[in-house]
């Protein structure tokens, strides 16, 4: 038996206001007059959040667009930016959702090693730490605060660049400023988490390490989305905590069947990781009964609608893409079902689950 090594990030500043020690957190880690790169979610331009950013010297803010998922050609394209304007940069912080966190652990390793991003989709192909890099949720659920991933869109593949270098140097969970995400939004990515826990609590690799997160994280997520009738502060910190904690969890175990399938949807469809994570977790009752009756308690609780019939229209051959997609993510397969997986999820049956979305 090999037992992961696994790399962690290395300082995390938890608090309401903690946003506010950004300037003292940066000041020992800037490197001669290299500035430091803000990558802000578009959504908070011109809000309070942009200007309580603590720009020094040459600091700049860069509003990243993430109405889609990141993609290589981005990430390439704004290292190239940040290269050909200040040579180098004392570091990348991200402040944003998943995609914004992403993109800042993605350029960070991008400043420093060789090539394209496209080229380090996989496990374990980035070869140099990329330059200093924080991570600040303004959403919370995906757990890619504390995961040694960034999930890029490629021209061939949708994969993460999975390695030692990826997780952050620094993260800062200040639980204020997820307070004004909308409702919807919050729902989806905070089930993102909720799913987390469910794959890797009823997955076959599950171990004491997995589930002593994964089963605070889910109770976090039940205080917020079964218990309460109403969004409050402690809603914040609470699911802020349970994406730590979910990502903590996955990060020693893996995912499961609504990610594997989910992957085939944002592959062809571009449907995005959280809601896409919902609209499959709706039809599997097969696999996590009790996860998804509690899923579906809680999307009618909190009055959130799930897109159905987002595969109607699709061809045979549309529907072949995704299931090879779909397929190919052997380990996430293994968890859920084992080692005799494939005797268990056929074509058929995979074809028929997906006619049903
Ligand atoms: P997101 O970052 O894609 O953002 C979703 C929307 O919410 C955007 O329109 C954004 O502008 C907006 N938004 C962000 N913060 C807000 C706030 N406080 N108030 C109002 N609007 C706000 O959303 P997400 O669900 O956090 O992240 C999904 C992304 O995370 C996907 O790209 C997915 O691939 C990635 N992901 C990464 C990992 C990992 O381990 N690296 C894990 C899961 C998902
Ligand atoms: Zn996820």
């Amino acid at each position: 038996m090999q037992f992961k090594n696994l790399k962690l990030v290395d300082y995390v500043v938890y608090g309401r206001g903690a946003f506010n020690q950004l300037d003292e957190i940066l000041a020992p880690r800037r490197k001669d007059s290299f500035p430091m790169i803000f990558f802000l979610d578009h959504f908070f331009i011109g809000k309070p959040l942009a200007s309580r950013i603590p720009l020094r010297g040459k600091d700049k803010i860069i509003y990243v667009d993430v109405t889609f998922e990141p993609k290589t050609k981005q990430v390439d394209a704004l290292a190239a930016e940040l290269k050909a304007e200040f040579g180098e940069v004392s570091g990348i912080i991200g402040i944003g959702g998943g995609s914004t966190m992403d993109l800042a652990k993605a350029v960070s390793l991008m400043m420093t090693n060789p090539g394209s991003s496209a080229d380090y989709q996989g496990w374990d192909l980035v070869k140099l730490p990329g330059v200093f890099k924080v991570g600040i949720p303004t959403l919370s659920g995906t757990g890619a605060e504390v995961s040694r991933t960034t999930v890029l869109t490629g021209p061939v593949r949708k994969l993460g660049m999975n390695s030692d270098f990826t997780p952050f140097n620094q993260i800062v969970l200040d639980p204020e400023l997820t307070k004004n995400a909308p409702t919807n939004q919050r729902f989806y990515t905070g089930m993102d988490c909720y799913i987390h826990c469910v794959e890797s609590l009823d997955g076959t690799f599950i171990n004491e390490f997995s589930r002593s997160y994964g089963e605070k994280a889910m109770d976090l997520c039940r205080k917020v989305f079964v218990e309460k009738d109403k969004w409050d502060e402690e809603s914040d910190e609470q699911l802020m905590m349970a994406s730590y904690a979910g990502g903590m969890s996955i990060a020693y175990s893996q995912v499961g069947v609504a990610h594997a399938v989910s992957y085939g949807l944002s592959f062809l469809l571009g449907t995005k990781h959280c809601i896409g994570n919902c609209i499959v977790m709706n039809h599997l009752e097969e696999f996590y009964p009790a996860g998804v009756k509690e899923f579906k308690f809680m999307v009618e609780k909190n009055n959130i609608e799930i897109p159905t019939g987002i595969c109607a229209n699709l061809t045979e051959d549309q529907f072949d893409t995704m299931m090879d997609v779909t397929l190919g993510m052997k380990p996430l397969w293994e968890n859920a079902l084992g080692k005799d997986w494939e005797t268990i999820m056929t074509r058929e049956k995979l074809r028929a689950l997906y006619g049903k979305l």
